[in-house]
C-alpha cells in the first residue's frame, strides 16, 4: 500500500466516449476530475476504422483519432488524464477508496465509472490477425457495416445482436451468411423471424468457425464446420462479424454495485447514479442496449452533472 493517500473530488475511471465527456463537463465544473485510461486507452473506439456516424464529424473520422480530440478537449481545461489501472475499490464507507495499480490509494468524494465493456471474440488466431490488420473482421455492424456496401459477409452468434446485427448488414450487403452453433437461436422470437423472413440472410445451424480466410491483407472467406455432419464449406466473404455478446467491464465492482445477471451496472432509471451515493455509472458500463459512442457521451455528461448536484446538496447539508 501507498504511504500517502490522495484525495479527489471528482474520479473518472476509463477513457472511452463517456469518461471524457464527464470530464469536460466535471473540469468545466470546477471539480477537478482525475481520469485514469485504464488497460485499452481510448476504450473500445480505439479498435474501430473509421466513424461516421458521430454528429460533428462530416467526412468521418478514424475511433483512435476521434479518442485524441476527446483526451485535448478534457485535457484544455485541466483534466488530469493519467496512466493506470483500477484494480480494487471499497464504496462501503462515506468516502469512496480506489487503488491504482495495486499501490495507489486514492479517497474520492464522487467516483464516476466509464469502464465500457469488451465486444467478446472467437479468439481464432486468423480472426485476431486480420482484426488487428483492420482486414474485415469487426464486432459492431453499425460501426463498420457500411464499409461492406454491395458485398457478401459472414456473421456469427444466434442472439439478439446477432439478428439485429444481420438484419442492418442484409440492408447494405449483397448476401448474409449467419453461423449459429447450435441448432436454435438464442435470440427472442421476434428477432429470429425477422431474419428468416429476409431473403438475402442465409442461416447455416450447428455451424463452427474453423478459420477466417484472407490473403495476408484482407479478409476473403471464412471456413466452417458443421458440428454435427462434420462437413467443411468455405464461404467467400470480405467481411467477419462477430456478435457472440459483449462482457461488461465491471468485475471489480461486484461487491458494492447492484449489476444485471450480465455484469452491467444497474442505474436509478433516467440517471447516472447507482445504488451507492456519490457513485455514478456511463456508458457501456451500464447500457446492453445502444452501446454506441455518442450515448456513451451523453451519459458521461450526465454523470457529471448528477456528481456536481451531488456535491453541492453535501456542501448545502454540512453548512446548514
Ligand atoms: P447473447 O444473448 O449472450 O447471445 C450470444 C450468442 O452468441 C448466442 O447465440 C451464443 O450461442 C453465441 N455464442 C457465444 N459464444 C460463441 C462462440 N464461441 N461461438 C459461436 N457462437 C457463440 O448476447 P447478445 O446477443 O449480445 O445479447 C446480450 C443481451 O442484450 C441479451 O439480453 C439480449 O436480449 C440483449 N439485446 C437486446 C436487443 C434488443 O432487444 N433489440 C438487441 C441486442 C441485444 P449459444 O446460444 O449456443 O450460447
Amino acid at each position: 500500500m501507498s504511504d500517502t493517500i490522495e484525495r479527489v473530488k471528482c474520479l473518472i475511471i476509463g477513457s472511452g466516449p463517456a469518461g471524457y465527456t464527464a470530464a469536460i463537463y466535471a473540469a468545466r465544473a470546477n471539480m477537478k476530475p482525475v481520469l485514469y485510461q485504464g488497460i485499452e486507452p481510448g476504450g473500445q473506439l480505439t479498435t474501430t476504422t473509421e466513424v461516421e456516424n458521430y454528429p460533428g464529424y462530416p467526412d468521418g473520422i478514424t475511433g483512435p483519432e476521434m479518442m485524441i480530440e476527446f483526451r485535448k478537449q478534457a485535457e484544455r481545461f485541466d483534466t488530469d488524464v493519467r496512466d493506470g489501472w483500477v484494480t480494487k475499490v471499497d464504496f462501503s464507507g462515506d468516502v469512496h477508496k480506489v487503488w491504482v495499480n495495486d499501490t495507489k490509494e486514492i479517497h474520492c468524494d464522487t467516483v464516476i465509472i466509464s469502464t465500457g465493456a469488451s465486444a467478446k471474440y472467437l479468439g481464432l488466431p486468423s480472426e485476431q490477425k486480420y482484426l488487428k490488420l483492420g482486414g474485415g473482421v469487426s464486432a459492431c455492424a453499425i460501426c463498420d457495416g457500411f464499409f461492406y456496401r454491395g458485398q457478401e459477409v459472414v456473421i456469427v452468434g444466434g442472439g439478439d445482436s446477432a439478428c439485429e446485427e444481420a438484419h442492418y448488414l442484409s440492408k447494405l450487403c449483397k448476401k448474409v451468411t449467419m453461423l449459429v452453433r447450435r441448432d436454435a437461436f438464442r435470440a427472442s422470437k421476434i428477432m429470429e423471424a425477422r431474419v428468416r423472413n429476409t431473403e438475402n440472410i442465409e442461416i447455416l445451424h450447428n455451424t463452427n468457425t474453423e478459420e477466417v480466410l484472407g490473403d495476408g491483407q484482407v479478409v476473403t472467406g471464412v471456413r466452417t464446420k458443421n458440428n454435427v455432419t462434420g462437413e467443411i464449406i468455405d464461404i467467400p466473404a470480405t467481411g467477419f462479424f462477430a456478435a457472440i455478446g459483449h462482457k461488461p467491464n465491471t468485475d471489480i465492482f461486484k461487491d458494492y454495485l447492484d449489476r444485471d445477471d450480465t455484469g452491467y451496472i444497474i442505474n436509478v432509471s433516467g440517471t447516472s447514479k447507482t445504488n451507492i451515493e456519490g457513485v455514478f455509472v456511463s456508458g457501456d458500463a451500464a447500457d446492453h442496449v445502444y452501446r454506441q459512442a455518442v450515448t456513451a457521451a451523453g451519459t458521461g455528461c450526465m454523470a457529471a452533472l448528477d456528481a456536481e448536484r451531488y456535491l453541492a446538496a453535501k456542501e448545502v447539508t454540512v453548512k446548514a
